[in-house]
């Protein structure tokens, strides 16, 4: 789990830095060849607004220049009239100016005027006048100068326009100025601080920018700009008058461009700046990440929701895998350990006349091994018919006194020589019979209690049952109580899981396969019930099994059962009628026995030859048809096996049934089978058995059986 969660995470760090990267990059493009048009339409309009406004002056300053009567003045100072009336002339021009300003200069009392301020004596020789005989004798039209007023702390543009006579010697000069520090203010204004733009002549002095200190101190353009390489100034003299050109240098983009009327070029800087990313696309972007975020996140709790379980039954199938193996090593062991007391004491036996040997107790000894062997065997086919769902209860009505006494009278044999108290828990008030699967009933009882007996080695163990009428059902609630090892807190999860044994160390000693406490569970449920232990570990535990099973009537057991069962007495009377089974003399009776195994052949023939009868026996289906198609000898009865290699009993008995003798249509069958599975008791009725003898071969069952179907002669 942990390493799909750092897995995912490290993949979506990786997805989130190289989308981000890509989404910078391309951004940082998509920025920057936008800014290079910006700046190249910036200085477009920019030069267009400044040349548009510098062209309309110089108009007017030309048209000024022509004036006759300016002309009249300028060629005679002196007279007076005709100078009022020219500088009348003069100051309506100066409306038409834009700034307002204007100044005006005759070459023959060089008067300097400007606007209506007191005039003072030019002096042409000073070298800042230099712009006085420039404009005079140098130029043909107008030409510009620029000069820094520091007293208004303004870059003014002067419009320089000479004055001609008539025979086109120039005699003064009028123009204007235009306050370039307050344009470019503006026009940065407008820019906020996005971007700067810088004039500049031809020189490299800065004509116009922001910081009229720049202007005044004459800055150059490459102090205040300096791109790697060859310079502004000499890509500037490399452009064609209205071209611009883009640049990438560490300030960020620049453009280049030109002022053709003015000979001077511009550059506009736009640096780099985090609010370039300030755009739709951005939020665009940190919207579809946080959605990517949280995509992210859904999709990890979701996918850890759906491993959880997977991961809790791997890890559980996991654990029964292991549990399967110890297990089978187990079973191997609990197998092995009883065939070989049979096997050990049959040669032992067969070997011979050794008159030291206590055959009763070898037999004995034997005996218990094979009860041993059946009950694992019962187990191993329980667990596995409950694994294939094919454990079908059989409910019958059954008496409740019987079915404790033989859960009592099998348990008794489990107390060994061990000091323990069996305590019966019970009231008069339980019900005499009850409807459901006694057998059943009695399994899931002996499981418990059969646990109590082996993991208790003295002190107490009670077994309690009492019964609660529910609707058509009573509940029926059993405990068990012990004073024996106990088990710990964790390993009480594991006890009714299939093939788990716990605390395998302390049991070393103790024989078991870890699958009755996952049959009785099974057991119960199936029952429509639960079974839940609670336990003190070194203390003792305590089993509680709820079972549902069908109300009968309301006889209850009443006192004296109850006080019987409690003293056992019950368990003693059957014990009682077990050793005095009588068997009848049915020495004039003749059974033949059919099993394909001489073993089983023996068994049957020991037990049934206490009868006194004649036991005859074969080994297959095929002589079993071959005696009774003679009709000689004739037997009263017939135990076939069923399952038998060649013809197994069922086509036997077919065989024999068809027959045409009215002795062989007639004679009883009787199926002997350790096939003991729910159902199979049908199919033999259905093929003309008359009986059913599960193996092994239980005595009372089969004096029963014999009791039933042999009778003599004339009776
Ligand atoms: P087993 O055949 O090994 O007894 P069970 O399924 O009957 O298998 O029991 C599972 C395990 O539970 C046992 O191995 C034992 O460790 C523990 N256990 C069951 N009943 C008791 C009990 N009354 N006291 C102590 N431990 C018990």
């Amino acid at each position: 789990m942990s390493k799909f969660v750092i897995f995912s995470v490290i993949f979506f760090v990786f997805i989130l830095t190289t989308g981000s990267l890509a989404f910078f990059f391309s951004m940082r493009q998509i920025i920057r060849h936008n800014k290079g048009i910006e700046l190249s339409q910036m200085l477009e309009i920019e030069r267009v607004k400044l040349e548009t406004s510098v062209n309309n002056e110089v108009v007017i300053a030309l048209k000024m220049a022509d004036s006759p009567l300016l002309r009249q003045y300028f060629s005679n100072p002196s007279d007076l009239d005709i100078a009022r009336m020219a500088v009348e002339e003069i100051f309506s021009y100066q409306q038409a100016f834009a700034s307002n300003i204007i100044f005006w200069i005759n070459d023959i009392d060089k008067l300097f005027f400007y606007n209506d301020f007191e005039p003072y004596l030019m002096d042409p020789d000073n070298p800042d006048n230099y712009w006085y005989n420039m404009t005079l004798f140098e130029t043909e039209v107008y030409n510009f100068n620029i000069n820094y007023n520091p007293d208004l702390n303004v870059t003014n543009l002067w419009i320089n326009a000479p004055v001609f006579d008539a025979l086109g010697n120039a005699i003064g000069m009028v123009g204007t100025g235009i306050d370039i520090t307050t344009y470019l203010e503006l026009v940065n204004q407008n820019l906020a601080d996005r971007a700067s733009i810088y004039l500049f002549n031809s020189a490299g002095e800065i004509t116009g920018a922001r910081d009229a200190a720049l202007v005044k101190d004459k800055v150059n353009i490459e102090e205040e700009i300096n791109i790697e390489g060859e310079g502004i100034i000499a890509l500037t003299r490399r452009l064609v008058p209205y071209q611009t050109q883009i640049l990438d240098t560490p300030f960020g983009r620049i453009a280049l461009g030109t002022v053709p009327l003015l000979e001077w070029n511009s550059v506009a800087v736009m640096p780099d700046s985090v609010d370039d990313y300030n755009t739709a696309m951005t939020a665009l972007f940190i919207v579809v990440l946080m959605v990517i975020v949280i995509i992210f996140i859904i999709f990890n709790f979701f996918i850890s929701g759906l491993l959880k379980p997977l991961r809790k039954s791997m890890i559980e199938a996991e654990e029964a895998n292991r549990a399967k193996t110890s297990f089978l090593a187990n079973m191997s062991h609990e197998m092995r350990t009883p065939m070989n007391v049979v096997v050990g004491f049959t040669s032992l036996l067969l070997e011979g006349e050794d008159p030291d040997l206590d055959v009763k107790d070898i037999l004995k000894k034997m005996s218990t091994a094979g009860n041993t062997l059946l009950g694992l065997i019962n187990d191993v086919l329980d667990i596995s018919k409950i694994e294939a769902g094919k454990l079908e209860l059989m409910p019958v009505k059954y008496e409740v006194p019987s079915l404790l006494n033989d859960i009592i009278t099998l348990n008794m044999i489990r107390i060994e020589e061990k000091p323990i108290t069996f305590i019966l828990d019970i009231n008069q008030d339980l019900p005499y019979s009850l409807y459901g699967d006694d057998l059943r009933v009695k399994q899931i009882i002996n499981n418990i209690l059969s646990n109590a007996f082996k993991y208790t080695q003295q002190g107490t163990v009670t077994l309690g049952m009492h019964c609660q009428i529910d609707g058509p059902d009573v509940i029926l609630s059993i405990y068990v109580k012990d004073t024996g090892i106990g088990i710990r807190e964790d390993d009480l999860k594991k006890i009714f899981t299939d093939y788990s044994q716990v605390d395998t160390r302390t049991n070393r000693s103790i024989e078991g396969t870890g699958l009755g406490l996952s049959i009785t569970k099974r057991l119960t449920e199936i029952m429509g019930g639960e079974i839940n232990a609670e336990s003190t570990y070194g203390e003792g535990s305590i089993f509680r099994v709820q079972i549902r099973q069908g109300y009968i009537d309301d006889i209850q057991i009443g006192e004296k059962v109850a006080e019987s069962l409690r003293k056992f007495l019950h368990a003693e009377e059957k014990q009682n009628v077990v050793k005095k089974l009588v068997r009848s003399d049915l020495s004039f009776a003749r059974v033949l026995v059919v099993d394909d195994m001489q073993t089983n052949l023996d068994v049957a023939s020991g037990l049934l030859l206490r009868y006194k009868m004649q036991v005859d026996c074969v080994l297959s289906g095929a002589e079993a048809i071959e005696r009774m198609s003679t009709g000689d000898p004739q037997y009263d009865l017939i135990f076939m096996d069923h399952m038998m290699p060649g013809m197994d009993g069922i086509e036997t008995a077919d065989a024999i049934r068809a027959l045409a003798t009215e002795y062989a249509q007639k004679v009883p069958i009787v199926a002997l089978t350790a096939n003991a599975i729910q159902g199979m008791e049908d199919l033999f009725y259905a093929h003309g058995f008359q009986g059913f003898l599960p193996k092994p071969i239980d005595t009372m069952h089969l004096d029963s059986i014999l009791n039933k179907w042999i009778k003599k002669p004339g009776s």
